[in-house]
């Protein structure tokens, strides 16, 4: 770890548990620092898209930090048309926790919920997210939604958050099956949803606004889907963590300006990439540990591996329709491939390596992510039916200190060895 990200991470573990408002000034700092940095000293070696995204990202995180007001905890997979259309910003999990980790201060929160009663075995973002928030670093937002998608430790992390903060808190039941039925049923909720937000935000919703936010959302899916086609004959560097922050761009921030943005940068990036030639295609489920600089430096920038995307960044792409919002998020939801049965995720991932030509896919065993372990056999066995070698890595996207490094270079440079020989 760097040395100045590993004194301030000392320096936030010695402070969270007295001075917790000297530890979200540090924080806010920190982020003000690097929001410069991205800013104005980018990495050259990022696409424009890449470093468009950084800056973005910084500022989505950093905001709510900085004023709580009209801000909402949220999960990853709800549907955020109506808070942007009503000015309200998210806040979501795998974002803020990937933050805390790049200050390398996620030992410090993580330690916190475990000492406050949070079991070792739970995910390690809900986990940093949990200790920052218990610690009374993380300021007390508007109010908290989530969905119960894919996720086990929503209910129980959103319900802990809420009932800590005192703030009132609407969750998305999201069933398992796809009907009729259920998309009027999560549709309900949605309708119900926004009378909830009315009421504790004293907002009116603007269904015009919902709209404007619903085309934005369909030219950015447009040009997204557009992308992936000319990703499947073309060559085009990649890193882990700019492939985390497209999580942003493809969940929460969809629906606005920046997000329609990205993805034309993103457009703009693949049309003038180069023709693949002879690198090896790797397709990834799951979250990346980007902080891990042994995996990094086998993808990052790599002529040799094209990183092609991770599947949660292709878990919902299809169009919303304006007329019937509330079906369409329903829909969202019911469809995402994280949702379901796991043969939906298995079948999306082996779909997009057919179509991306990946000559192999790394299913990452994030600790704590019981439905992405659970899915890992039967992923593994329609690939490889499929001929798509699958390596089965285990380790940990947020807890730097919960994986086998060494273990996780030799296996995953074994795994490159073999594709490369069949290549
Ligand atoms: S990694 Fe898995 S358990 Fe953790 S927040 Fe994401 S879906 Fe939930």
């Amino acid at each position: 770890m760097n040395k100045i990200i590993k004194i301030f991470g000392q320096i936030v573990a010695a402070n969270i548990h007295y001075h917790p408002q000297r530890v979200l000034s540090l924080l806010n700092a920190a982020y003000a620092v690097s929001q410069l940095v991205v800013k104005y000293f980018p990495d050259q070696k990022l696409l424009p898209h890449q470093k468009y995204a950084a800056a973005i990202c910084n500022n989505v995180i950093r905001q709510p930090l900085k004023d709580a007001q009209d801000t909402a905890v949220v999960n990853i997979f709800l549907p955020c048309e109506l808070l942007h259309a009503m000015d309200i910003a998210p806040q979501f999990v795998e974002g803020l926790a990937g933050y805390l980790n790049g200050a390398g201060a996620e030992k410090a929160f993580i330690d916190f919920a475990e000492h406050s009663g949070i079991p070792k075995t739970y995910c390690s973002y809900h986990k940093t997210l949990l200790g920052a928030a218990l610690s009374g670093v993380l300021p007390k937002p508007s109010f908290v939604v989530n969905t119960t998608l894919a996720c086990d430790a929503n209910n129980l992390t959103f319900r802990t958050l809420a009932d800590y903060w005192k703030i009132p808190r609407f969750t998305i039941d999201v069933p398992n099956e796809y009907n009729d039925d259920t998309v009027e049923y999560v549709a309900h909720q949605f309708r119900a949803m926004v009378a909830f937000i009315e009421d504790v935000a004293d907002k009116k919703l603007d269904m015009e606004r919902l709209k404007t936010a619903i085309r934005s959302e369909n030219r950015s899916l447009s040009m997204y889907r557009a992308y992936f086609k000319e990703l499947s004959s073309k060559f085009m560097p990649n890193n882990l963590t700019s492939e985390m922050y497209k999580l942003f761009f493809t969940h929460i921030l969809l629906g606005t300006q920046q997000a329609e943005h990205y993805f034309k940068l993103l457009l703009y990036d693949v049309q003038n990439a180069a023709p693949s030639k002879d690198e090896i295609r790797i397709l990834w489920a799951h979250t990346l540990p980007y902080w891990q600089p042994s995996i990094a430096k086998v993808f990052n920038f790599s002529s040799k591996y094209q990183l092609l995307s991770c599947d949660l960044n292709f878990d919902y792409l299809i169009d919303m329709d304006e007329d019937h919002p509330y079906q369409s998020m329903a829909q969202k939801l019911l469809l995402n491939t994280m949702g379901g049965c796991t043969e939906r995720r298995a079948q999306k991932l082996l779909d997009m390596a057919i179509s991306l030509h990946a000559d192999g896919a790394i299913y990452f065993n994030h600790w704590g992510c019981k439905k992405t372990l659970g899915g890992a056999v039967l992923t593994k066995e329609m690939l490889e039916e499929q001929d798509i070698p699958v390596l089965m890595l285990d380790g940990d996207g947020c807890d730097r200190n919960n994986v086998n490094d060494g273990q996780m270079l030799t296996r995953l440079q074994a795994f490159l060895e073999i594709l490369e020989g069949s290549k």
